[in-house]
């Protein structure tokens, strides 16, 4: 799950940056107004939640909130800032934002709110990602095949979400790097080919049906088109 920080202060930046990635979520980190709406416009698959910071150089963030609402950017939108008056979270809230966190803040607890708003966001899909006879529990961070629990890494739990979400479509090395490991290049590491072996290990037990299959020269696909039931059933 891709979640944008939107904070100027590179210090707690990086600090979510590193925790949320080890929590296995994807993090992409924009440090003003103009970075942010740019990463809600091009991202992909997606950013579903923001954590954003109030006093941001260029403009407040309290403008951000409300041009993203505006622009009908519907996620849930999580404020995390110094400013602790009352009338301070009264109004973010009434302009679109979903929960207050005022520094400083135990990443714990940061957790939990990400966590309960992305629940509530109203979808279905937010809670969990199904394809076929494989489910990801989206809140407790658990796999399950098969009525099998597959229990994953960080990385695994990131690659795997990224292909169930594209189920279909081909995934290069590349696209992979950039997405799981935050490689805007391809580095010639044979990192990826590894994983979707750990992966192939972990979802691939005998007499269930093969997933994550090498399309030769192009990347990975995560199940045969030929075998799919219903059209894109990973993304909602
Ligand atoms: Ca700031």
């Amino acid at each position: 799950m891709q979640i944008l920080i939107v904070e100027d202060d590179r210090g707690i930046s990086s600090f979510l940056e590193k925790g949320l990635r080890a929590e296995g979520y994807s993090p992409v980190l924009a440090s003003n107004g103009e970075e942010a709406h740019a990463a809600l416009d091009i991202a992909e698959p997606g950013i579903e939640l923001v954590l954003l910071d109030l006093g941001l150089p260029s403009g407040d963030g309290e403008e951000v909130l409300k041009k993203m609402r505006q622009d009908s950017h519907t996620m849930p939108v999580i404020i995390l800032t110094a400013r602790a008056e009352v009338a301070d979270k009264v109004k973010v809230l009434n302009a679109g934002a979903n929960d207050y966190v005022t520094k400083p803040f135990s990443f714990e607890e940061l957790l939990a709110r990400i966590r309960a708003a992305s629940r509530t966001a109203g979808q279905p899909s937010a809670s969990e990602i199904v394809v076929r006879d494989l489910r990801l529990d989206l809140l407790s961070k658990v796999a399950w095949r098969a009525g099998q629990r597959i229990d994953l890494a960080p990385r695994e739990w990131a690659l795997l979400e990224l292909f169930m979400r594209h189920p279909t479509q081909v995934l290069s090395r590349t696209q992979i790097l950039s997405r799981v490991w935050d490689y805007s290049f391809d580095t010639g590491s044979n990192v990826v080919d590894v994983y979707v072996g750990y992966l192939r290990r972990k979802l691939n037990n005998p007499g269930l049906s093969t997933m994550l299959v090498t399309v030769r020269g192009a990347g990975y696909r995560f199940i045969d088109e030929s075998e799919v039931e219903s059209p894109d059933p990973g993304r909602g």
